[in-house]
């Protein structure tokens, strides 16, 4: 059974929740399961290198009835070989590959050449969009309530400021509604300059982070996913407008339009002790409008 020979068109981005595709391949997994991959769906997976947005829920539906999507990863293509989810060798993007999303269904799966529609889960898929944009907003506020946390020069955020979330960042996860972003304050990041004794008094770091999202909230602005190219392994960015300009984070998740959707958000912040230095743990909570 012949491969993909291009990446799969993915419609998500865009908000779509339904689409109807062509099944390309299907290979064969352990207990009963398989991985279907079709040339376009509107069904986010799980990127391995980067889950922090886990993968939508819902169904796919062929002739013979209608089953469950029991996961979604994405993959990769090359010399005649398909690698899923963390068996894939290499980023997002590399060349000479082709990526694609594949559907993990139990049972018998469709034919090649079937034409199968895929139903995102609704309520999930917004309500992770609420927390994703959530996410977003909240490592803005703290790199601005952290600017003066730095005594050399760093890179900076898509709003000017030290680049704290993203120099600092270990893990981040996305559910309904909040996020849960994990920071590492240790040597090198005390090497590059970043004072942990501004972290002394958490609690008065988040009011600042909460009073910035409040504003931002307040003010409202439109949200949107800029993509060059229909492909899975286009770059995408997350486009947002502020009362400060518009603002610009590569992205592959899945956001809200408009922060006029959320009526707040809430950041919280807590420190833990490791060796050799901290951990810094954000939980955000997007509260719906
Ligand atoms: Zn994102």
């Amino acid at each position: 059974m012949p491969l993909p020979t291009n990446d799969t068109f993915v419609t998500y981005p865009d908000g779509a929740i339904v689409s109807i595709g062509t099944v390309l391949h299907v290979k064969s997994l352990t207990a009963g399961r398989s991985a279907v991959l079709l040339d376009i769906t509107a069904f986010h997976p799980v990127e391995m290198a980067w889950p922090d947005q886990p993968a939508d829920r819902g169904t796919m539906t062929t002739t013979a009835g209608t089953q469950p999507i029991l996961g979604c990863v994405t993959g990769g293509i090359r010399d005649g070989e398909l690698h899923l989810g963390t068996d894939m060798p290499v980023r997002m993007g590399t060349d000479g590959w082709v990526f694609v999303v594949a559907h993990l269904i139990e049972g018998p799966p469709p034919a090649v050449g079937e034409s199968v529609q895929i139903d995102v889960e609704d309520d999930l898929r917004a309500a992770l969009s609420a927390g994703h944009t959530a996410c977003h907003l909240a490592a803005l506020a703290l790199d601005a309530a952290l600017a003066a946390a730095w005594t050399k020069p760093v890179v900076k955020d898509a709003l000017g400021n030290p680049a704290f979330d993203s120099l600092a960042i270990q893990h981040s996860r996305i559910d309904a509604h909040r996020s849960t972003d994990t920071y590492r304050i240790g040597k090198s990041l005390r090497k590059k300059g970043f004072s942990p004794t501004s972290l002394d008094d958490p609690a008065s770091v988040a009011e600042r982070v909460n009073a910035q999202l409040s504003q931002w909230i307040q003010a409202g602005g439109a949200v949107r996913i800029d993509r060059e190219a229909a492909a899975l392994s286009a770059r995408r960015t997350w486009v947002c407008e502020l009362p400060t300009g518009r603002i610009n984070i590569p992205c592959g998740g899945t956001h809200i339009q408009d922060l006029a959707e959320l009526s707040a958000i809430n950041a919280s912040l807590t420190i833990a002790e490791i060796d050799g230095g901290h951990l810094l743990i954000m939980e955000t909570v997007a509260a719906p409008n």
